[in-house]
């Protein structure tokens, strides 16, 4: 009988096999979305969103 931690621990490395934890913070802006902090432009690398892009 699997226990819970354990069967946890799987679901949660399927999910992010599959793609589903893309939260990770870009690491150009530090996810912030932006180089600076004051007028800058949007970060290239993640599009202002602060978080990485999907490694294809
Ligand atoms: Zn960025």
């Amino acid at each position: 009988m699997m226990n819970k931690t354990m069967k946890r621990a799987k679901a949660l490395a399927q999910e992010r096999l599959a793609g589903k934890h893309q939260a990770e913070k870009c690491i150009a802006c530090n996810g912030s979305g932006h180089y600076d902090h004051d007028a800058s432009p949007v970060c290239s690398s993640c599009g202002g969103t602060g978080k990485q892009k999907k490694q294809s």
